[in-house]
């Protein structure tokens, strides 16, 4: 466990973004990890827990101590004619999970294929694609508290998940290294295909339903949709959907009949980011390297040397001009450093 000094996370990033960290540690187990802890520059230093770096924007270099995590392993716990309890390390690649799972005829995460990014940061915002979200597959999430070194466990319910929301957003924002996730599936196929485009992909494959086949046709959805990290710096989607009034999304529709909006409750309506950007007129829109991605309105994008601050002022240009046309206003779902 090598601290390094003056390290480049520009590999680490899926934006891409050219920023040090003043040190750099990569920790395999959890006694890797409380060991790094009692290290006193655990104790002076600001902590950076770092999974896949798909979801960070790096706004400047990180003055303190990048925790990379590498835990690994994937284990069935308990079975039954129903289900399977699995035990997958933190460090594990989230996509090779969901493969895992489908090899193993295990059906719930199919939807969220290639979904970026390490098991261990899943919770975090809870990760959710094509009407799936990996809460409705989690049941404990074990974790180290860095302040103590204890070993914890928060039950699904005590994680407090919501939309691209947890409690590791919030009270335990910072406090805690998540090492390994628990989770359900089942072994009768979920077969979830009315959300976007799965079901035409599935006719046009000429594919029935099944978890294997619902992946290849996500795989085939996302790959057209989405800019490949390695090719152009993206995180995904950069701002969260808007929840409004449903009364106001009623107003909005008669001055924009087109606004895409989900009922969510009795009162409430998500509303689709990408269109109030798109229709605002900013899809495509560039200044010097960073843009707003010319076929995702919501996905910003770094065209080769974009800095993190000229993404985050991009950003902040974009929720001026929807707040001013909507009265909407539209967060970050990436976090930002
Ligand atoms: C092309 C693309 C498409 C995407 N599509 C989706 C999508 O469909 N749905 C979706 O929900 N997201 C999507 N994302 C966002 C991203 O993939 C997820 O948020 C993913 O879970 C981030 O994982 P990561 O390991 O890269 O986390 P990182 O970016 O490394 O970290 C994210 C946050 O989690 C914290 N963290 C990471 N690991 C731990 C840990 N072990 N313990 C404690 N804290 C930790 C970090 O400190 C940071 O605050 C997309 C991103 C990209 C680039």
């Amino acid at each position: 466990m090598k601290i390094q000094q003056n390290y480049s996370l520009k590999n680490y990033n899926t934006f891409g973004i050219a920023a040090t960290a003043k040190y750099f540690a990569c920790f395999s187990s959890e006694n890797e990890l409380v060991e790094l802890l009692r290290n006193d520059l655990c104790k002076t230093e600001p902590l950076f827990i770092l999974g896949g770096g798909s979801n960070i924007l790096l706004t400047q270099d990180f003055e303190g101590l990048v925790l990379a995590n590498t835990i690994k392993g994937m284990e069935v716990l308990i079975e039954d004619n129903h289900s399977s309890t699995i035990e997958v390390g933190a460090g594990e690649v989230w996509h090779d999970f969901v493969l895992w799972s489908i090899d193993k005829n295990l059906s719930g995460i199919e939807n969220l294929a290639l979904i970026p990014g390490l098991v261990g940061a899943s919770p975090m915002q809870n990760i959710g694609a094509y009407g799936l979200e990996v809460k409705d597959v989690i049941t404990t999430v074990h974790f180290i508290e860095i302040g103590s070194g204890n070993s914890k466990i928060l039950s699904n319910e005590d994680c407090n998940f919501g939309y691209r929301d947890s409690i590791f957003k919030h009270e335990l924002k910072e406090k805690v290294v998540i090492t390994k996730v628990i989770f359900k599936l089942s072994k009768t196929p979920l077969n979830k295909t009315t959300y976007g485009a799965i079901e035409e992909e599935l006719k046009n494959l000429n594919l029935d339903p099944s978890p294997k086949n619902i992946s290849t046709a996500v795989i085939n959805i996302r790959s057209r949709k989405l800019p490949d990290p390695k090719i152009l710096g993206n995180s995904g989607s950069f701002f969260k959907n808007p929840i409004i009034k449903t009364t106001q999304f009623e107003n909005l529709k008669r001055e924009f009949p087109e606004m895409v909006g989900y009922t969510i409750s009795e009162t409430k309506t998500k509303i689709a980011a990408g269109w109030l950007i798109d229709n605002a007129g900013l899809k495509g829109y560039r200044k010097a390297d960073a843009g707003v991605h010319k076929n995702q309105a919501l996905v910003l994008v770094n065209y080769g040397n974009a800095t993190g601050l000229e993404i985050i002022n991009l950003a902040k240009e974009i929720q001026e001009k929807i707040k001013d046309k909507y009265g909407i206003s539209i967060t970050p779902e990436v976090n930002i450093l």
